[in-house]
């Protein structure tokens, strides 16, 4: 089975995702790849990776991300947080962390987890 995996980052991570992403493209490519409309759209841009991507954040993809994660459709998530810039979609990022929770589906929020991520997801 493929793996589902999201990855979000918020505007000051994008760069950082992004580096991620394609250090680590030809692993992510076994996987089929979900991320939130900018995420996606600079991913789409600096790698070859394919993205589905959802709404923006602030529109409601994180709210249908965390849908994915509900019905048991997503795997794991990256989620590049900016720890230091309250966002307006607060309450939106609070809930698909709680359904990560709920549904004990792997989340990392740094880039640290996010390399063990890859090793324990892709082993
Ligand atoms: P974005 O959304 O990728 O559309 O910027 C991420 C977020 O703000 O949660």
């Amino acid at each position: 089975m493929t793996l589902q995996i999201a990855l979000i980052a918020h505007d000051k991570k994008k760069s950082d995702l992004i580096e991620f992403a394609q250090e680590h493209q030809e692993t992510l490519s076994r996987a089929d790849i979900m991320a939130t409309g900018t995420t996606g759209k600079r991913l789409m841009e600096a790698t070859d990776l394919e993205v589905d991507r959802k709404e923006s954040g602030p529109l409601g993809g994180d709210l249908q991300i965390g849908g994915k994660v509900a019905d048991g459709t997503c795997d794991g998530i990256i989620f590049l947080r900016d720890p230091l810039r309250a966002q307006p979609h607060e309450p939106d990022i609070s809930a698909l962390l709680r359904i990560c929770d709920v549904h004990d589906v792997p989340l990392a929020t740094n880039l640290a987890s996010a390399e063990h991520f890859i090793s324990g997801m892709f082993s």
